[in-house]
């Protein structure tokens, strides 16, 4: 009876670990001339799966968190824990982190988005980051820089090469970060080769662009202790910053002011006001310049719209759940009380569309899933004051109504309400207008992510 009930533990553990496959790229060459053996000069960009949000960057904020809370949001702290209680078996700030680590974010991915989530979503309380470089092919020097993990980084000719070491981590299921310097000499098409035990693939980002935040470059389930590498070439095209390299999520820390006692609590579980550091971006974005501390809410956009660079297309998604009173999705465009100012149309578009398709995607299989329409909101994450993006916040159903509160905790409504996002998102890039016919399955010509390519 025991045993029973360990493999069916194990079982459920593995089911949910979903490695995502769709951003890494194919091997394109045979790969002892290339990352193994580095030599000087460019190399040839490996294959491009490509999907229907291929291009598109999605800053997605899962609402809420463990949080020091502080009076009127930016006084002083007077309390720590998360930000909304219990309801019906579900804790909003859970069911956020939830929902985008395991449905959202891997359907996003899978049909082609590059996905910055502003909560962790490497669950792991340990993190180990490497800013020691070994096999480096074509330094320019080490260069002091405030963005930098550790205050440098290795510039490198263009063509030359790196690689980074990670200890090796306990099986599960692992996301790994690298971080750069960007610059507007580097290579738009840098290489990143990461290697969990037999299993390798690649990564092509833009050095241009979004220096100083870990950048996600996947994830991976391992089932037994494997040492990771991570190694850095380019197209040749440009130079390129070698910074560190991160696996697993890692331990906040808070020191209560009132007590002085400690609080700890993995990463993925706190608010994004504390994820600073996990992040990276710009430093003291999270004080106002009289020395107040930023709004957990407020912080995600002023942050989402500092890191976000010029001429990336992209959107900012806010995910929350309900209460007060009603049953079914809500969805918002941004509106500011101070000063009024109107919502950006191409938000209240947004907003319409993935309403549509949400609706769509779940009545499919749950034909009593309510909608209480598309609405302005006066909401720091996706005011048109605080948020640059086009943004919209979907609240998926209300925690303190029964029946939407058991809807929210199954996998299918969780799974098509992803896919219905995802469908919503396709629209909006098609220029489809708010209210359309949306066609029918535009994910039918998405092909399966490709899998991890396999070391012989
Ligand atoms: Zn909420």
């Amino acid at each position: 009876m025991r045993r029973r009930a360990l493999a069916t533990l194990v079982v459920v553990a593995l089911g949910a670990c979903v490695p995502l496959g769709w951003r890494w790229w194919v091997l394109s060459q045979p790969l002892a001339t290339s990352w193994m053996d580095p030599e000087p000069g460019p190399r040839p960009l490996p294959d491009v799966p490509r999907g229907p949000l291929t291009g598109l960057t999605v800053y997605l904020s899962a609402g809420h968190g463990l949080l020091l809370h502080r009076k009127d949001h930016d006084g002083d702290p007077i309390a720590w824990g998360t930000q909304r209680d219990r309801s019906h078996g579900m804790i909003e700030d859970e069911w956020t982190a939830r929902f985008v680590r395991e449905e959202l974010a891997p359907e996003l991915e899978a049909a082609g988005a590059t996905v910055i989530a502003l909560r962790e979503r490497d669950t792991h309380p340990d993190a180990f980051v490497s800013d020691t470089l070994t096999g480096v092919v074509g330094s320019l020097g080490e260069v002091a820089d405030p963005a930098a993990e550790g205050g440098s980084h290795l510039r490198l000719l263009p063509g030359g090469g790196a690689s980074w070491q990670l200890p090796d981590v306990e099986p599960g299921h692992w996301y790994v970060y690298a971080r750069w310097v960007e610059a507007p000499d580097q290579d738009r098409h840098a290489i990143y080769t990461v290697v969990m035990g037999d299993e390798v693939r690649e990564v092509v980002v833009d050095q241009t662009v979004h220096g100083g935040v870990w950048f996600p470059l996947g994830d991976a389930c391992l089932d037994r202790a494997e040492p990771i590498e991570v190694f850095l070439s380019g197209s040749g095209e440009g130079r390129l910053s070698a910074d560190a390299v991160r696996v697993g999520g890692g331990t906040f820390h808070v020191v209560l002011p009132w007590n002085l006692e400690t609080r700890s609590a993995p990463y993925s579980e706190v608010a994004m006001a504390h994820q600073l550091e996990r992040l990276g971006g710009p430093a003291g974005i999270d004080e106002y310049d009289c020395g107040s501390a930023v709004s957990d809410m407020r912080l995600r956009a002023h942050w989402a719209s500092s890191v976000w660079p010029p001429g990336e297309e992209a959107v900012y998604l806010s995910i929350h759940t309900n209460a007060g009173g009603g049953r079914g999705l809500t969805v918002f465009y941004g509106v500011d009380t101070q000063p009024p100012t109107q919502t950006r149309p191409e938000s209240r578009r947004l907003a319409k569309l993935l309403e549509d398709a949400v609706v769509d995607a779940v009545r499919e299989r749950d034909p009593e899933y309510r909608t209480m329409g598309t609405r302005p909101g006066d909401y720091s994450e996706i005011s048109p004051i605080h948020d640059a993006l086009p943004s919209a916040l979907l609240e998926m159903g209300f925690h303190d109504d029964r029946v939407d509160a058991a809807r929210l905790q199954t996998v299918a409504f969780r799974q098509d309400a992803a896919r219905g996002i995802v469908d919503g998102l396709i629209a909006w890039r098609a220029g489809a207008p708010a209210g359309a016919d949306l066609p029918l399955g535009p994910r039918g010509s998405v092909p399966p992510p490709d899998p991890w390519s396999r070391l012989e």
